[in-house]
C-alpha cells in the first residue's frame, strides 16, 4: 500500500466538482485516508511549491493556488502515486488523455483542477506538510 497527496485546486472547487473528482479516485482502487478544505496563504503555497521557485510560472502558480479554497486529500492504494498521476492526465489539459480528470475538468495549464505527488519522496514530504500522522486513517 502506498499513500499520495492530491489537491483539488481552486478552479475545480469553484466548479463544484469535488465529489466527481473523488469518485474517479474511489472508482479506480484509491481510498480517501484523510481530507480537508483549506484556504492556503501565499506563504503556504510558496513553501509547498518551493521546488518550482526558479520557474517562470512560479508567481502565477502561487497566485492561482490562493485564489480560493482547495481540498487536500491523502489517497491510499496499490501504486497510489502512479495511479493518481494516470487518473489526473497531463499537466496541460489540451494534452491530457480522454477520460482523465484534467481532460474532463481543467481549463488551462494554470487552472488544471488537481495536483498529485510525483514521487515517493515528494508524497511523504507533501503529506507531512499538511497532515499529522494521527489525522490519517
Ligand atoms: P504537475 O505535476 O502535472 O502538476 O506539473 P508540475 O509539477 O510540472 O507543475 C506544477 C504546476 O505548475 C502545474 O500543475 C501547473 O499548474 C503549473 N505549471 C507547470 N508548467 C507550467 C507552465 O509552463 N506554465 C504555467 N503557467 N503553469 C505551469
Amino acid at each position: 500500500m502506498e499513500q499520495t497527496l492530491s489537491i483539488i485546486k481552486p478552479d475545480a472547487v469553484k466548479k463544484n466538482v469535488v465529489g466527481k473528482i473523488i469518485d474517479r479516485f474511489e472508482s479506480n482502487g484509491l481510498r480517501v485516508a484523510t481530507m480537508k478544505k483549506v484556504q492556503l496563504s501565499q506563504c503556504d503555497a510558496k513553501e509547498f511549491y518551493a521546488v518550482h521557485k526558479e520557474r517562470p510560472f512560479f508567481a502565477d502558480l502561487v497566485d492561482f493556488m490562493v485564489s480560493g479554497p482547495v481540498v487536500i486529500i491523502v489517497l491510499e492504494g496499490l501504486n497510489a502515486i502512479a495511479k493518481n498521476r494516470e487518473l489526473m492526465g497531463a499537466t496541460d489539459p489540451k494534452e491530457a488523455a480522454a477520460g482523465t480528470i484534467r481532460a474532463d475538468f481543467a481549463d488551462s495549464i494554470d487552472a488544471n483542477a488537481v495536483h498529485g505527488s510525483d514521487s515517493l519522496e515528494n508524497a511523504k514530504r507533501e503529506i507531512a506538510f499538511f497532515f499529522a500522522n494521527r489525522e490519517i486513517y
